[in-house]
C-alpha cells in the first residue's frame, strides 16, 4: 500500500535534529510536530470527525434506499468503497507510530494489518448492512497489498461486514490507480455509489494529479459529491498531502515540509487576491 503520512515526517527528536540539519528552523519543525498531533487528535479523538462520519454515512444510506426504490436496470446494483479510513479505522497504526516516535514504514503498516485489529468507521456498518439488505453488491477496492488480502478479509469478517471475501475485496496488484479494478466491477454491475476518504477513490481521473488540478476536477464534478461520490474526512494522510510534494517520495522530509509551506503561502496569496 502506497501510503505516506503527514505524521511520518515529524516524529521524534532525532528527526527534529535531522530536519534542523537540513535547514528547516527548529521553531517550524516544532509547529509541524504540533500539527501532526492536532491532525491525529481531530481524526481519531474528536467528536467532530465522528459526527462527520455518521452524517456522511447517514446521508449515503438514505441515498441508496432512494436509488434502490427507483432502480429499473437489469445489471445488479453495486457500491464501491475504499477501506482505510473509509470502512476501517487504523488508529493503532496511525496513533501507535506517533506515540512510539516512529515514522511511517511499510513493514510496520504491514504488521498492523496482520493484527486484524482495525475497528469500523462510525456509520459504515449500518450503511453496508443496508446496501446488502437492498441486494446491492459491495466491493471494497483498496490499495492494501495482495499479501494483506487474507488478513483484511478476516478483519472485515470480525467486524461482521458483508461481502468479506476474495471476490469483493480487491487489493492492489500492480497500479495504485483504482480505475482498472473499478472497470472490472462495472463490467457486471451498475455502480451506483463510491465511498472514500481520498479523491483517488473516485473514477474522475484524480490519479497522481497535483492539488490545483484536483480542485479543478472537484469543481467539474460538484453534482456528484453527496450523490454518487461520498467523501469522508482524513486529516492525517492522503493524496492531498502526496500531491503537495508532487508524489515525489524520494524527497527529503525537509523538502516536503518546504513544499507544504510553499503551498500554504501560494494559497494564502491567491485567496487574498479574490476580494479587493
Ligand atoms: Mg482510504
Amino acid at each position: 500500500m502506497k501510503k505516506r503520512k503527514v505524521m511520518s515526517l515529524f516524529l521524534g527528536l532525532g528527526i527534529c535534529g535531522m530536519l534542523m540539519g537540513q535547514g528547516v528552523p527548529a521553531a517550524e519543525t516544532a509547529k509541524y510536530m504540533d500539527g501532526t498531533a492536532s491532525a491525529l487528535q481531530y481524526q481519531y479523538v474528536s467528536g467532530e470527525v465522528e459526527a462527520l462520519q455518521y452524517q456522511t454515512y447517514n446521508m449515503a444510506t438514505e441515498k441508496i434506499k432512494d436509488i434502490a426504490k427507483n432502480y429499473k436496470k437489469t445489471k445488479p446494483m453495486a457500491v464501491v468503497l475504499d477501506l482505510d479510513e473509509t470502512v476501517l479505522n487504523n488508529y493503532g497504526s496511525e496513533i501507535g507510530d506517533f506515540l512510539d516516535g516512529k515514522p511511517y514504514r511499510s513493514d510496520r503498516w504491514h504488521a498492523w494489518v496482520l493484527k486484524e485489529k482495525a475497528t469500523v468507521i462510525p456509520g459504515a456498518d449500518k450503511f453496508l448492512d443496508t446496501a446488502n439488505t437492498l441486494g446491492m453488491q459491495v466491493y471494497y477496492i483498496s490499495n492494501r497489498s495482495v499479501t494483506e488480502q487474507d488478513a483484511t478479509i478476516n478483519n472485515l469478517k470480525k467486524l461482521g461486514l458483508p461481502h468479506a471475501d476474495k471476490a469483493h475485496v480487491l487489493v492492489k496488484t500492480d497500479s495504485s490507480s483504482k480505475q482498472a479494478r473499478v472497470d472490472a466491477v462495472a463490467k457486471d454491475n451498475n455502480i451506483v455509489m463510491y465511498v472514500g476518504d481520498n479523491l483517488g477513490d473516485f473514477p474522475a481521473d484524480f490519479y497522481n494529479k497535483l492539488n490545483d488540478a484536483r480542485k479543478d476536477i472537484v469543481e467539474k464534478n460538484i453534482d456528484k459529491f453527496g450523490t454518487e461520490y461520498i467523501i469522508l474526512p482524513n486529516a492525517t494522510y492522503g493524496d492531498w498531502d502526496n500531491a503537495t510534494f508532487g508524489y515525489n517520495f524520494k524527497k527529503t522530509d525537509a523538502e516536503k515540509i518546504q513544499d507544504r509551506i510553499n503551498a500554504l503561502k501560494t494559497y494564502n496569496d491567491k485567496e487574498a487576491q479574490k476580494i479587493k
